[in-house]
């Protein structure tokens, strides 16, 4: 360790830069054992339509704890799966896990899609291929499931992504664009491809409680999804005051801890269970009939 400035302070770096590596390379293990002893889960979060409050889909995201690391975020595990090609391992698993969760589920939940984080790695692997086995074996309808892309996947454009897409979108699955706004999505794209739904980016929502030009953009974000028959949902919503910004901007759908933190399916189930009495008990009892 550095006792002083100088050449001290590059030994620093490069204990850190040493150690990072180290890191890296224990989770990048850890994760093999975990995806081969199928130890990676799937939790949930409610994608919520504005006009009425209703949950429209779920969207599936991947858990990971370790016996020894403890929990590790996606947006850690999943870059060095992406890195290590075990992200088609896990992108399968996850795939298979919603969409027989999404096949199985009722009550407060039925009819409910399910919408599937994609990597782009995954679009150079038989994606068309997986994405069909999984919708066999559960027997889910390919209208409830939407899978979610990045703006990289349309750009990194080969005929064979659009091949792809078109395929899925003919089979009635829908197609969103994940962090919509951080990228360089141009407009063209959007046209070009099957796509159904923009996530805009968690970064505009936080900002559009003080600051008028986000209001501004989020609004002809939304316009234009609109003219290009798309639906919008915004991420990320966290108060009160987003959300009735989001409204009178005119949002389709809304998705963040404000609406409900994603969680294990039966926590899930049981808050919109939970919800759905609620509403019961608010609504106007009809007198009884003498
Ligand atoms: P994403 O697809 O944009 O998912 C939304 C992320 O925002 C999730 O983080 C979610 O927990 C978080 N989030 C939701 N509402 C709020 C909120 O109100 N405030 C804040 N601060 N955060 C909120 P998570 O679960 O950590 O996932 C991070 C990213 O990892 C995802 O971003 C996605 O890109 C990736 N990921 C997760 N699961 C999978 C998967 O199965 N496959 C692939 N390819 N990527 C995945
Ligand atoms: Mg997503
Ligand atoms: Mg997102
Ligand atoms: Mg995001």
């Amino acid at each position: 360790c550095a006792k002083r400035d100088g050449p001290g302070s590059l030994r620093l770096f490069d204990r850190t830069l040493l150690e990072e590596a180290e890191r890296r390379w224990q989770i990048e293990r850890a994760l093999r054992l975990a995806v081969a002893t199928s130890r990676i889960e799937v939790h949930y979060q409610p994608i919520v339509r504005l006009a009425d409050r209703r949950v429209l889909a779920l969207e599936a995201l991947a858990r990971w704890t370790d016996p020894q690391l403890g929990p590790i975020s996606p947006a850690i595990f999943i870059p060095i799966a992406e890195e290590s090609s075990l992200i088609n391992q896990i992108g399968k698993a996850v795939l298979m896990q919603a969409c027989c969760d999404a096949a199985a589920w009722d009550g407060a939940l039925a009819g409910a899609c399910v919408s599937v984080n994609l990597s782009p790695a995954q679009f150079r692997s038989e994606i068309a291929t997986v994405v069909e086995q999984a919708l066999v074996i559960s027997g889910l309808d390919p209208s409830r499931l939407i899978l979610e892309i990045t703006e990289t996947v349309l750009m990194q454009d080969s005929g064979t992504t659009l091949q792809t897409l078109n395929q899925l979108s003919e089979k009635g699955v829908g197609l969103a664009i994940d962090d919509f706004g951080a990228g360089y999505t141009s407009l063209a794209y959007l046209k070009k491809f099957p796509v159904h739904k923009i996530k805009l980016d968690r970064s505009f929502v936080s900002d559009l409680e003080d600051s008028e030009d986000s209001r501004l953009i989020v609004e002809a974000m939304i316009r234009l999804a609109h003219v290009l028959g798309l639906q919008t949902v915004a991420e990320g919503v966290e108060t009160e005051a987003q959300l009735a910004f989001l409204e009178r901007l005119g949002c389709d759908e809304v998705q963040g801890y404000l609406l409900g933190r994603p969680g294990p399916l039966d926590r899930i189930l049981a808050a919109r269970l939970r919800a759905a009495a609620n509403d019961l008990a608010r609504s106007p009892v009809a007198p009884p009939v003498r």
